[in-house]
């Protein structure tokens, strides 16, 4: 006789215990943009922009539609068009190269490095040509790139410096928050992100008073003030009741990335011992916010089944690297360009991660995975 296996219902990421531990605070914040009807911009979005700003410590905070426009505008109003290159990582969501097309640029792809997962900063320099305009770097996963590297580089090639953090709200390098690195960070509110709306919500963080100002102006239409159109622009605003739920949720955000960063280290440990993956690795002197937390396995979708049959809901991030999906079929590229994202879209599996994982279902999960693997 065999014990039967207990199954369990794990998500990979659990917006609804987040909502239950402060649903007082988000269903007042809601029922005052309601009565107030301050539904696009207006004082809650101003009081948003002020207290991210805040928390940065940067001289602005331009709230836009969502993460993608986030980047968008950025690229745009730095005068990246036509003609252009901008150089990006080959592992990454789609918003990150498409925004670059979108301005009439080409993305130019750089393979990842093999422990981190994020743009290789030493082949970059390869792939400079006089038309290179700026690098986008990714801060994915939840930890900081090799921005200072990057950003070196982008010092000596003139280059812009546009740091996509939409999956890293608050991770430092070096007691550096990452996003203020750049000429821009870009940030996406979205709702599985580790500060998320209740729908799509971005923002844009500066130093730079000039750019800050034509962020604004190319978000709204072109006008600063009403019917003042300087420019034609685009209908990228937050709206209010994103804002106030947003603005209910920020103070939450250091103790909800510490508890990822808990729950991670916690994983790390326990498959340690584990040789047929590899678990993630966090660089020195930062602070990793597990936006995602990926390991690599070389029987990465049976496992990925067997876990499913557990109850353990997992997912890809990304199962085809950018230059691999159609979308960029026209830029002709083979395994061998960018090899180690050839390679690990194949292998990458994200596990459950979010604040309210308990240390039980943890253990479930590492035992799963252990019973996989025999
Ligand atoms: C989520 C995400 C974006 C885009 O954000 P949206 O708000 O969904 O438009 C951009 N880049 C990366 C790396 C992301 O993970």
């Amino acid at each position: 006789m065999t014990d039967a296996v207990e199954k369990r219902d794990i998500p990979l990421v659990n917006l609804k215990a987040q909502y239950r531990s402060m649903s007082s605070e988000i269903d007042q914040a809601v029922k005052t943009v309601i009565y107030e009807t301050a539904f696009v911009r207006g004082k809650y979005v101003e009081s948003f922009e002020r207290a991210y700003a805040g928390e940065y410590g940067v001289k602005h905070c331009i709230s836009v539609a969502n993460g993608t426009d986030a980047i968008y505008i950025s690229l745009k109003m730095l005068g990246i068009g036509p003609g252009d290159e901008v150089i990006t990582v080959a592992n990454s969501w789609i918003s990150t190269s498409e925004t670059i097309t979108q301005t009439g640029a080409r993305p130019v792809f750089v393979d990842i490095d093999p422990d981190y997962y994020h743009i290789d900063a030493s082949k970059i320099e390869e792939k400079i040509t006089p038309r290179t305009k700026a690098i986008v770097p990714v801060h994915l996963y939840g930890q900081s790139c090799e921005i200072v590297k990057i950003k070196n580089i982008c010092e000596k090639h003139n280059l812009f410096l546009v740091e996509d953090c939409a999956q890293a709200h608050f991770a430092e390098h070096n007691g550096q928050r990452v996003g203020t690195f750049g000429n821009a960070g870009t940030f996406s509110f979205y709702p599985g992100k580790n500060l998320g709306a209740y729908g799509d919500a971005g923002a844009i963080i500066t130093n730079d008073d000039d750019l800050a100002q034509k962020l604004r102006m190319y978000a709204n239409h072109g006008a600063i003030t009403k019917h003042d159109h300087l420019i034609e622009g685009i209908n990228s605003r937050m709206d209010g009741l994103q804002a106030a739920i947003l603005t209910a949720k920020l103070p939450h955000i250091y103790e909800w990335n510490r508890k990822r960063y808990e729950h991670a280290l916690a994983f790390n440990k326990l498959l340690a011992d584990v040789k047929d993956i590899a678990i993630p690795q966090v660089r020195e002197n930062g602070i990793h916010i597990f936006h995602i937390y990926a390991i690599r396995s070389e029987r990465r979708d049976e496992l990925q089944k067997f876990l499913q049959g557990r109850g353990i809901n997992t997912g890809i991030h990304y199962p085809v690297a950018l230059p691999y999906m159609t979308a960029y079929k026209y830029l002709g590229h083979s395994p061998d360009d960018f090899p180690v994202a050839y390679t690990y879209q194949k292998q990458i599996l994200s596990l459950p991660m979010y604040p309210e994982l308990t240390t039980d279902d943890i253990d479930f999960i590492v035992k799963a995975i252990k019973d996989f693997f025999g």
